[in-house]
């Protein structure tokens, strides 16, 4: 495939731009909104407040990511929820003149979805500004060939039709291969510029030993030294390096392999092969259950067959490539496994570089490898030369010590650290998130796993634990690996004591409560202990990647069995649905008894699948009065319908089931170490 790319002509972009159009300004006043796309142009007043943590989902909800191409521009933002209201709808940008898109911090938090910025690119929108943007969101943009900036004094001199510097678009502190990605419109026109020779990959500097994260030595172990000669690996990377890491593992979902498909077809040519398509898997997870909840409008829009496009594209895309797809199931409606918990039962290792087109791909952290998402053309690069482009991150470690009360998780753990203000105010964007302490020693893979994988709330890099005998242990059980060689693979995977972070977050298990995240953000944990008034509830939702792990089953059916053994169950007033996170779970939880417990609780128990977790599975809500409690990661307005969503553990979820409203699991026995 590398020889079809060297076929392409390159050629950097011209060294000015003119974008000269209409700023919007994505405000919280909704009316504000609705003026500008009715034709007021708003002069820009620091005063106005700007929309703030503005989400991938907001952006192009779930079902507007079942187009994959140019139809998308009719949707930027439709999702966008501003003073309980919903301002922007179908077509109201594409064809406004709107070239800007300006809105205040986190822009772009959540899944990594490309379709985001490529909806907006799509309506017309070529410049993002905001006042700091989430690093996927950003490298999407940029990757694309969008423009994104913090400079806000851009605002007028774009709409006096300026020609500006493409210099004024390119962070003063970036590096060579950013600048190059810009100067050549796109990382694949880079991609190709690389491969001939055009631009160099700048080697790093720090060329000696230095005491090193966990993270940082896994990435030293992977960088790219040179593409062309197959040479990987440097002593030593420190934050700041930039360059490319070989990956061992690629993955991607149904969301996100339509488009990287098309482009690798456009770009690279259909008959092209990708490059060692044993280390590249294919999921299909997100949307096995949509037919079960689509409305009969979004069908009757066609919606529906736009998702059953995207799983015939993947399909017919992993036969022509030889990919293995973790796909349907053949017997019943539901998935093989949501992507990420296969992914760390099946396929990811300590010290492995891994990359997946999904935020939540730090899910395998647990295990201690560098796992991160990406977005569809950095998956289409990868394709090609297996590596990725990064920024090595600056490290922050949160380190939970004391002993846990029984009651709390990793879940209520995460909701703590979630509230920190040093993560609300967005200063954990980007970086390594490093999670040690002897609270998290004692955690089980699983329940790491729930750290790792809200690494992408925290707007982290990656979220990561050091593997350790827990990890040998592991292994050898769920892998059938041999210890002695885990503890090989594993060995000097520590981080050194005088390695460096930017900062340390302290927590002590031992405070630490049940917690809940009120609706519209996982930043909103509580205490449940704290909560103003009794909340009643409708819906129970356990299940997603975050909680439908064998240890999340071990939670749920420890509540749930002590109910069932007092008479009780799941309350008459609540409906209550389960996800099993694989098949392997599945299986396990079966043998278990688990399975007929659920049932027995008065559960409904789903076959895998990400199903409500991305509105689109039994468990959504279909109204905004809807009340649900819900075990996934993320409660950002619309993610699992228009009720109000709150997040918490395993055994919050399902004590509330059986309560019908809020309450913390009070255990009558100590559970097992
Ligand atoms: S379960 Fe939810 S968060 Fe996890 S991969 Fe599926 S949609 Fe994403």
């Amino acid at each position: 495939m590398l020889e079809q790319l060297l076929q392409r002509d390159v050629h950097k972009r011209p060294p000015t731009v003119r974008l000269q159009g209409r700023i919007l300004f994505l405000t919280e006043d909704p009316d504000l909104i609705r003026r500008q796309i009715e034709g007021e142009d708003l002069e820009w007043d620091p005063s106005i407040p700007l929309r703030d943590d503005i989400s991938t989902d907001e952006i192009t909800p779930g079902w507007v990511c079942y187009y994959y191409d140019e139809k998308l521009g009719e949707y930027p933002y439709v999702g966008l929820e501003t003073g309980g209201q919903r301002p922007i709808g179908h077509k109201d940008i594409i064809g406004k003149g709107f070239v800007a898109a300006v809105s205040g911090k986190r822009r772009g938090k959540g899944s990594s979805r490309e379709a985001a910025p490529y909806a907006e690119r799509a309506a017309g929108i070529r410049v993002v500004i905001a006042e700091n943007i989430e690093r996927i969101y950003r490298e999407n943009c940029e990757n694309l060939g969008m423009l994104a900036s913090t400079d806000f004094s851009l605002i007028d001199r774009i709409r006096r039709g300026e020609e500006l510097p493409l210099e004024a678009f390119i962070d003063p502190e970036a590096g060579q291969i950013e600048r190059d990605v810009m100067e050549y419109g796109g990382l694949l026109d880079y991609a190709v510029a690389r491969l001939k020779g055009l631009v160099q990959v700048p080697a790093i500097e720090t060329a000696s030993a230095r005491p090193m994260t966990v993270a940082e030595k896994i990435l030293a172990r992977h960088w790219v030294v040179d593409l062309k000669e197959d040479e990987v690996g440097v002593p030593a990377v420190e934050p700041g390096d930039t360059g490319f890491v070989r990956t061992d593992l690629r993955f991607s979902h149904e969301y996100v392999t339509p488009m990287a498909s098309s482009f690798w077809d456009d770009f690279v040519g259909e008959d092209a092969g990708l490059n060692d398509p044993d280390s590249i898997k294919f999921f299909r997870d997100h949307l096995a259950f949509l037919d079960e909840v689509i409305t009969p409008e979004r069908k009757k829009a066609g919606l529906l067959d736009a998702a059953h496009a995207l799983h015939d594209r993947q399909r017919e895309f992993a036969r022509r490539k030889g990919v293995r797809l973790h796909g349907e199931l053949s017997d019943r409606t539901g998935s093989e496994a949501i992507c990420h918990i296969m992914v760390q039962d099946r396929y990811a290792l300590p010290g492995q570089v891994v990359v997946g087109s999904d935020s939540h791909t730090p899910h395998s952290g647990c295990l201690g490898c560098v796992a991160f998402g990406v977005g569809t053309t950095a998956i289409v690069n990868s394709w090609a030369t297996r590596d990725v482009r990064l920024e090595v991150p600056p490290s922050v470690r949160v380190r939970i010590t004391g002993r846990k009360p029984d009651n709390v998780t990793a879940k209520d753990m995460i909701l703590e650290v979630l509230r920190h203000p040093y993560v609300k105010d967005g200063k954990a964007i980007g970086k390594i998130i490093e999670y040690t302490g002897e609270a998290i020693e004692a955690l089980g893979i699983d329940e790491r796993a729930t750290l790792t994988n809200m690494a992408a709330e925290v707007g982290g890099f990656t979220g990561i634990v050091a593997p350790d005998e827990k990890t040998v242990t592991w292994l050898a059980e769920r892998r059938d690996l041999d210890p002695g060689e885990v503890r090989e693979m594993i060995a000097g995977l520590e981080s050194d004591e005088d390695a460096e972070y930017e900062w340390t977050m302290e927590i002590d298990a031992s405070t630490l409560r049940p917690m809940v995240a009120t609706p519209g953000d996982p930043g909103n944990g509580i205490p449940i202990d704290e909560l103003d008034a009794p909340v009643e509830l409708d819906i129970v939702f356990a299940g997603a990647c975050t909680a439908a792990k064998r240890e999340d089953m071990d939670m749920y059916a420890r509540v749930l069995q002590e109910a069932v053994d007092e008479g009780r169950g799941v309350s008459p007033d609540v409906r209550c649905y389960l996800h099993f996170g694989s098949v392997d779970v599945e299986e396990w939880a079966r043998e278990r008894g688990y399975d007929e417990l659920f049932r027995q609780a008065g559960i409904q128990v789903m076959p895998p699948g990400c199903g409500a977790c991305i509105n689109a599975g039994p468990g959504v809500s279909t109204s905004p009065e809807q009340v649900s409690i819900s075990s996934i990661n993320r409660n950002f307005p619309g993610r699992s319908g228009p009720g109000k969503v709150y997040l918490a553990s395993p055994y919050t979820v399902m004590a509330s089931a059986v309560a019908g409203r809020i309450t913390a699991w009070t255990p009558r026995a100590a559970v097992p170490a």
